[in-house]
C-alpha cells in the first residue's frame, strides 16, 4: 500500500514560505531535476555536470549531517538522512546495506531516484546530486574526506541505484 504523507511535516512558515520540516524548499518534478542536470550535460559536458551536481550534494550532505548531529552512532543517523531522503522524495526509497567505521565506509541502495526520469540512457551512473549527498553526510559524521561513487543505476537499466562511499 502507499505511503502516506506524514501531516505537519510540509507547512507555510509565517511568511508564506513553503517549509519541509523546517527548511524553506521548492517543489520540483524529479523530471525536472533530471531534466537540469541534462542541461547541464548537453552545455557544459557531462564530467561538469557531474562536479556541479555532486559538489552541490555535498553541502546538502554536511547541512543534515549536522541536522542529525544529536545522534551519536554513524549508523542511526545514516538510516535518518534514508528517511529523510524517502521522505523528501529523493527516492521512493533507500536502504543502508553495510556501515563500516574502520576503514570508515558505506554501501547505500535507492529505489525511485530522479535516475528513471532521466532523459538519455546513458553508460555511467547520473545520480551526482545523491552520491554527493551521501558524501557530504558522511564526510562530516566520519571527520574524514569521503567520495562517492554510484555503481549501479536505474538510468542505465539496473534495478537500483547503488553508491559505495569510501575514505578515497
Ligand atoms: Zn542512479
Amino acid at each position: 500500500m502507499a505511503r502516506e504523507f506524514p501531516r505537519g511535516v510540509l507547512e507555510f512558515d509565517e511568511e508564506g514560505r513553503l517549509t519541509l520540516l523546517g527548511r524553506p524548499v521548492i517543489l520540483m518534478g524529479k523530471d525536472t531535476i533530471a531534466q537540469l542536470q541534462h542541461s547541464v550535460e548537453t552545455v557544459l559536458g557531462s564530467r561538469t555536470a557531474k562536479l556541479a551536481f555532486y559538489h552541490a550534494g555535498l553541502s546538502v550532505g554536511r547541512d543534515l549531517a549536522e541536522r542529525y548531529s544529536d545522534l551519536e552512532d554513524h549508523e542511526s543517523a545514516l538510516r535518518e538522512l534514508a528517511g529523510w531522503a524517502s521522505l523528501a522524495g529523493w527516492a521512493s526509497r533507500m536502504d543502508v546495506v553495510r556501515i563500516t567505521h574502520s576503514p570508515p565506509g558505506s554501501i547505500v541502495r535507492a529505489w525511485g531516484t530522479y535516475a528513471e526520469n532521466y532523459p538519455a540512457k546513458p553508460s555511467e551512473g547520473v545520480c551526482h546530486l545523491i552520491a554527493g549527498l551521501l558524501a557530504g553526510f558522511l564526510s562530516a559524521r566520519f571527520g574524514h574526506r569521503m567520495v562517492s561513487k554510484e555503481t549501479s543505476c536505474l538510468a542505465k537499466g539496473d534495478e537500483y541505484c547503488e553508491f559505495v562511499v569510501s575514505g578515497k
